[in-house]
């Protein structure tokens, strides 16, 4: 991992690193290298770009999005932790929850937990879709993320039936995403939500922006949601 790099990119945005930080991030890149060589994380290993474009990417919306101190934050699709472990990073106060499918991943991301010694992670192996309809998952959490795992509608009935009412479900999109976002509109007010913002949020380091759109859950979500898997890509 390019050290400089992550640390130029987080002072642009404003930010602070401290040392222990630094030594988190570069340890959680070696695991990552090592993992990615026995089994399909990431296509990302290069050091360039595990510092921006998936540690600054994943931190990126703590300088746009108010996260309230010692909140509950659930990763849904974290695939190798992104967004959510370099968000407990920087933010070690949250209580987090990460959420993958795919068994070996969840198995990845207890050992990063445990090398870098993150408290306060909890690591489920399930589908979104069935943890919405857990009473021990659903409507729990202050704010909900997600990044690359689907379209914006289908990543709502993911992830807005495991937000709590007044919580916020926080999607990191790529910069094109209007017609995504219009085609996503009418479900988002089915489950629930409203969307209260779309932050364009410049990716340091990068030429790229990113766009993080905003979900307020404001009234729970019927009881008919989350539909099966089948039903929800249809
Ligand atoms: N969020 C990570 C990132 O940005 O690098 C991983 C993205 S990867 C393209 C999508 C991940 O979502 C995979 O690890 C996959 O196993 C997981 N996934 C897909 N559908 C899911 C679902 N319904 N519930 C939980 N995890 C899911």
């Amino acid at each position: 991992m390019n050290q400089e790099l992550l640390q130029k990119g987080i002072a642009a945005l404003g930010g602070t690193i401290t040392k222990l930080q630094i030594e988190q991030f570069s340890a959680y890149s070696a695991l990552l290298k090592e993992w990615n060589a026995k089994m399909n994380l990431t296509a990302i290993v290069d050091d360039d770009g595990i510092a921006v474009k998936h540690f600054l990417d994943s931190i990126l919306p703590l300088y746009h999005v108010e996260l309230a101190e010692k909140s509950s934050l659930m990763d849904v699709g974290t695939g190798a932790g992104f967004p959510g472990i370099p968000i407990k990073i920087m933010r070690p106060d949250l209580r987090l929850t990460l959420v993958d499918s795919l068994q070996k991943r969840v198995s990845f991301l207890d050992e990063v937990c445990r090398r870098l010694e993150l408290k306060n992670v909890e690591t489920v192996h399930g589908r979104a879709e069935e943890l919405g309809k857990d009473r021990q998952y659903r409507e729990r959490f202050d704010t909900v993320t997600s990044r690359a795992v689907a379209n914006l509608k289908v990543l709502g009935e993911y992830c807005l039936p495991l937000v709590r009412r007044n919580g916020i479900f926080l999607a990191l999109k790529a910069e094109e995403m209007e017609a995504e976002l219009e085609s996503a509109k009418a479900m988002l007010g089915n489950l629930g939500g409203s969307v209260e913002a779309v932050i364009s949020a410049p990716l340091p380091e990068s030429d790229m922006v990113r766009k993080l759109v905003l979900v307020r859950k404001e009234r729970s979500t019927p009881t008919q949601f989350p539909r099966r898997i089948n039903r929800i890509k249809k």
